[in-house]
């Protein structure tokens, strides 16, 4: 086993697909990871849906879904890929810098490679034992952009009204958010404005989740 199986704790059959895995298009047109990371993204997907949904039986849909959405991100799976230490076998031209982007993908394509490389259920292993290692699930919801969340559900049309409005109340020298949602309104206040907003939508967001 080499240095890159011993850190993912699977030994490929085939060590051109790991080859395949870690060639970037500007290495070669037809033999670079861009299939095999098609590929690993969706078993990726596949593969968090079902841990979230062992992990936290009780959990409604939506916040399943932020939960992978927090773990399933380029940020987040180029920090996985640092971590492993993947940029250190990468094939790419010499003047091409590794962006988060490039990080991200060589971990799917290695998560890709290995499916091909056997079936679902080593693919499994694999990343079990990267998850348990690397992710911590703790906090998940911690950081979300809730504002986004409700503008988006506000753009598809599942509210009435969605405003948004915060000042500064100088006697206090605190910000103060006020937001209107389906005819409900919601207060959030701090030093800081954007965590006001911040705030106060998570709060929003956390009362009319049942009702979506
Ligand atoms: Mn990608």
């Amino acid at each position: 086993m080499n240095e890159i199986e011993q850190s993912l704790q699977y030994n490929f059959n085939n060590k051109h697909l790991l080859t395949e895995a870690l060639t970037h298009s500007s290495i070669s047109k037809d033999k670079n990871y861009e299939k095999l990371e098609f590929l690993g993204d969706s078993i990726i997907n596949y593969f968090t849906t079902t841990y979230l949904l062992k992990k936290y039986p009780k959990d409604k849909e939506s916040t399943l879904s932020i939960k992978r959405a927090q773990i399933v991100n380029q940020k987040k799976l180029c920090l996985l890929s640092k971590s492993l230490k993947l940029y250190n076998f990468i094939k790419i031209g010499k003047k091409i810098t590794i962006s988060e982007r490039i990080h991200c993908d060589i971990f799917e394509s290695l998560i890709g490679a290995i499916y091909t490389d056997s079936d679902i259920n080593q693919v499994t292993e694999v990343l079990d034992f990267i998850f348990k290692k690397k992710i911590k699930l703790d906090n998940l919801t911690e950081h979300y952009d809730y504002k986004g969340l409700l503008i988006s559900l506000y753009k598809k049309n599942k509210v009435t009204n969605f405003n948004i409005a915060t000042h500064l109340n100088k006697e206090f020298n605190l910000f103060i958010c006020q937001l209107t949602f389906n005819n409900l309104v919601f207060y959030g206040f701090a030093k800081n404005k954007k965590i006001s907003e911040k705030k106060c939508s998570e709060f929003c967001y956390k009362q009319i989740e049942s009702n979506l």
